[in-house]
């Protein structure tokens, strides 16, 4: 199993003000480190848990549990461990999985049983247990949770090696690199800024199953306050995800089942129209606003305004640099156009 990481899709990397650190914040062992507005993986440490994986909101990391569990073949129970494999088991730390794996899961068995005698495991940091118990409630009559310790996992035995192998190299110091190849090189790096369309579909599926079971999923999403949105359609083109269609002919559509909770919409919105919301059941927000074009810049805006917005911020700055009336600034701005137009 390897842990692949795409940094160019990183939401830090796309927006400089982003401040996400859900990655390295949920590492139980800290091999993940955000630092301006790069991600960086230390491959000496990783156990491959897929704490990361999990609760990354555009894909960076993919330990491939998803491709794993939507090829498996409907069934009456699944088991899910870190200690056993075989057939009918996942064989993964809890860590791995979201709620959308588990709803997934659901769909294709009668029964999801999981092994979560986490007790005792330094992984149990992670966000596994509190993103399992939370779903747990929700699919009670589908799921079965055994709780309590066991016998130590696989990654706990990998985890006490790496720190052997780590603590030792820097103990007599030949270089680090050679020594974690020793190991095992567990992360591949590939960097392209393609956005991570199948994690979007398994999260869409995931929604459709929640729908059919009856589950209530709680989605964070923005809403429009119209009378602040001048349409310029800047949050469609910084989602991530692609949740947010933009019409110039005034029509802004938001698909809450794509929106990820990012917030770039939110922060990004020059005229502070967008807020975040909760709701439960996924669906298109359409917001529409009759639009004009004017007649100075060729800008396209709404009607309702009394002025054109881009025009206005012109004036503003014309006003700034000559210290005078913006009403001048206007004139001044007739006579340049006029004297344009009688040279066309
Ligand atoms: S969770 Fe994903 S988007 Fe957020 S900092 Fe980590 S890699 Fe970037
Ligand atoms: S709609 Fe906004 S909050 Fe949702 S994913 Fe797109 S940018 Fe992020």
């Amino acid at each position: 199993m390897k842990l692949k990481v795409n940094p160019a899709r990183c939401l830090r990397r796309w927006y400089k003000d982003s401040t996400c650190t859900l990655c390295a914040g949920s590492c139980p062992v800290k091999a993940v480190e955000v630092k301006g507005r790069d991600v960086m993986v230390n491959s000496s440490v990783c156990v491959l848990c897929g704490a990361c994986s999990s609760v990354c909101p555009v894909g960076v990391f993919s330990l491939g549990v998803e491709e794993l569990i939507l090829s498996m073949e409907p069934g009456d129970t699944i088991r899910i461990s870190c200690r056993d494999s075989g057939e009918n088991v996942l064989s993964t730390c809890i860590n791995a999985l979201n709620q959308n794996h588990y709803l997934i899961l659901a769909s294709k068995f009668n029964k999801v049983v999981v092994d979560a005698r986490c007790e005792g495991c330094p992984l149990a940091k992670g966000p596994g247990l509190a993103i399992l118990e939370g779903i747990a409630g929700k699919l009670a009559s589908k799921m079965e949770v055994v709780r309590g310790s066991g016998s130590p996992s696989p990654l706990l035995r990998r985890l006490t090696l790496k720190r052997m192998m780590v603590e030792g190299a820097t103990l007599i110091s030949p270089p680090l690199g050679a020594i974690a190849s020793l190991v095992y090189e567990p992360v591949e790096v590939e960097d392209s800024r393609t956005p991570e369309r199948a994690r979007i579909t398994f999260r869409l599926k995931a929604l459709e199953v929640a729908r059919a079971l009856n589950v209530t999923v709680k989605l964070l999403h923005p809403a429009v306050d119209t009378s602040k949105c001048t349409f310029c359609g800047i949050c469609a083109g910084v989602c991530p995800t692609g949740a947010i269609e933009f019409e110039e002919a005034g029509i802004l559509r938001i698909d809450t089942s794509k929106c990820v909770g990012c917030s770039h919409c939110i922060k990004l919105c020059p005229d502070n129209a967008m807020t975040q919301v909760e709701s439960e059941e996924p669906g298109v927000l359409e917001y529409t606003r009759s639009m004009t074009v004017c007649p100075r810049c060729g800008y396209i805006y709404p009607a309702s305004l009394s002025e054109c917005p881009k025009c206005s911020v012109i004036l503003e700055i014309l006003k700034d640099i000559y210290k005078g009336n913006p009403g001048d600034c206007r004139e001044y701005g007739e006579r340049i156009r006029e004297k344009l137009r009688s040279q066309r």
